[in-house]
Order: structure tokens, then sequence, then C-alpha cells
């Protein structure tokens, strides 16, 4: 059993959490949100009053965060984790941040002495309730070995990327991918519509042709066509236009530093950053509104 210090137990954070507990650790648990707190104490998170009391106590420090500044602040602020950790913390952010934050935390981290990775998920909610995760790594060999028990824990596959950064930059192309895809599934079935496709007989299709994709089984944007698809749930987000918005926001950016021009992605970028100026909260095959808007 070891003391695993958990920052950050919103949706994704606090099954992770849980699933750490249920395997016999002990874990200290800190978020800014009541409601995210008292759902991690059900579980049987310890909840502590501040980073600091939670990095003194923890041998692992994990952390859940939504963006590149948040982790920054947590991890390398003053009243941070990197203050306040005992030595040979295992340090390891699973947030989704852009690459620049990423390699600025291992780069502290690491002069401090401590292993760290940057472990940025896929999967989703669904995922980080059953301990299934999509784990990118980016690392040295030795932070990840040391890092791997406890993302076995949360996760069903563990790939080692590369080194610092190498996770987030994994990360950012494969939503990069699912933006594009789901942006394009959406225009299939519009178009299907307008050219008088049965939207049924469409999907029967696809799913079996070349246009098929992870998006069109997980994120059918056409109501009616999967199983506990949002778009049969008024597009309750499964994973929000948001959050999309933000992954895609971070490739174009990444591409930018690299000098690299993607144009397919460059336009789901726009139509998401759209969607999630009106309807960020909803899934993100709820694109398919944003298309059907576009004539
Ligand atoms: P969330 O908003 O539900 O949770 C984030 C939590 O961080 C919140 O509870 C918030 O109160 C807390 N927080 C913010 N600042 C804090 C601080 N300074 N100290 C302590 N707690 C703080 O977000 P989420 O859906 O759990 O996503 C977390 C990360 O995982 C994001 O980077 C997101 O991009 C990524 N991600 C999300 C999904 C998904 O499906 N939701 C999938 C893959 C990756």
């Amino acid at each position: 059993m070891t003391t695993v210090g958990f920052i950050g137990l919103g949706n994704m954070g606090g099954p992770m959490a849980a699933n750490l507990v249920a395997a016999g650790h002990d874990v200290l648990g800190f978020d800014l949100s009541q409601t995210a707190v008292a759902t991690a104490r059900e579980a049987g998170v310890r909840i502590t009053g501040s980073v600091t009391e939670l990095a003194g106590a923890a041998r692992v420090v994990i952390t859940m965060l939504p963006t590149g500044r948040h982790v920054q602040d947590v991890v390398l602020g003053d009243d941070g984790v990197l203050k306040h950790a005992v030595d040979g913390t295992v340090v390891i952010d699973s947030s989704t941040i852009d690459i620049q934050s990423a390699r600025a935390v291992h780069a502290a981290v690491t002069e401090r002495g401590l292993p760290v990775v940057d472990a940025p998920v896929s999967g989703g909610v669904a995922k980080a309730r059953a301990g299934t995760l999509t784990f990118m790594v980016g690392g040295t060999q030795e932070a990840v070995g040391l890092a791997r028990p406890y993302l076995n824990v949360m996760g069903g596959n563990i790939i080692h990327a590369g080194a610092a950064g190498a996770g987030q930059a994994a990360k950012i192309c494969n939503n990069m991918l699912f933006g594009a895809t789901m942006t394009a599934v959406a225009e299939a079935f519009v178009l299907g519509e307008r050219l008088g496709l049965d939207a049924r007989s469409l999907f029967d299709i696809v799913s079996t042709s070349s246009g098929d994709s992870w998006a069109l089984h997980n994120f059918c944007p056409w109501p009616g066509l999967v199983e506990g698809s949002a778009a049969d749930n008024g597009y309750q987000a499964n994973f929000a236009a948001t959050l999309m918005s933000k992954d895609l926001r971070l490739a174009l950016s990444a591409a930018d530093e690299v000098g690299v021009t993607l144009p397919v992605s460059s336009s789901a970028n726009k139509v998401f950053a759209q969607l999630a100026s009106v309807d960020g909260h909803l899934d993100a095959s709820a694109v398919i509104r944003q298309i059907r808007g576009r004539d």
C-alpha cells in the first residue's frame, strides 16, 4: 500500500482516485470543488485541506486538472507540490495540457531530483470508472517504470510514447484525429439526409465500408442508431464539445510551433470553437447541429 496524493477529483480524477482506493492504496485527495470532494470522500479518499499537506504525506502525486496553467500552479507554485514533496516522490500529471507546460513541469521536477511523467489519458469517464483508460506516457524509462504500477490500477493500456512531453504529443495527435473524424461523420449524415438517404441505411453501409471510424461507433451523431449514444439522450455529454475544442486548439497550436499546416484539423477546430461558444456543455457529437446550421 502506498500513500497516493490525488489533486483534481473531477469527472475523471474522482473515479481514477476511487480505483486507487479500491486497489488498497491510501489515497489523499485535494480539490477546490466541494462537490468533487464530497464524492471522492464517499469513495474512500481521505480529503486534505491543502496541496502542501498532501505533498508532505504522499509518495506518489497525481494531478488531473483542466489546463497547463492549473498544473503549473499546483506543481510549481509557491504552495505547490514541488516545494513540499518528500524525496523520492513520483510525480504523474494525467491532465491534457500543452506540451510546453508539460516540459516545464518535467524540467523543474527533474531539477529537484524527483521522477516525473506526463501521462494523459483517453477513454473518458466510463473507462476512468472501469479502470481501463489508455495512458500515453512521456518521461525516462526509470520514471515510467516507477509510475506504471499506479497507472496499471487506473488503465488497461499503458504506452510509453517517448521522452518528456511525448505523452501530451500523442494525446494531441489522437484527439485531433477524433475531432476531424467526428466532424466528418456529422458531415456525412447531413449530406446523406439532404440527398434523401435513410440514416439507418447510411449507418449500416458506412460502418461496414471504407468510411468506418471509431467516432461513428462511439459518438454516432444521429439518434436511434447506436444504443446509449449521446444523440439518444439530448446530446448530454459523454465527451463535452468544450474539451474537444480545447484539444483541437492544443493540436493546432503545437502544429504552429513546429511549422506544420493542418487544413482538415483547422476546419474541425473552427467548427468546434463555434459549437463550444454556444453549446460547449453538449456532447462532441452535437457538432452535427453546427454542420446543419452552416448552410
Ligand atoms: P473536471 O473539470 O471535471 O475536473 C477538474 C477538477 O480540477 C475540478 O474538480 C476542479 O475543481 C479541480 N481543480 C481546478 N483547479 C484546481 C486547483 N488549483 N487545485 C485543486 N483542484 C483544482 O475535468 P475532467 O473532465 O475531470 O478533466 C480533467 C483533465 O482530463 C482535463 O485536462 C481534460 O482535458 C482531461 N480529459 C478529460 C476527459 C473527459 O472525458 N472528461 C477525457 C480525457 C482527458
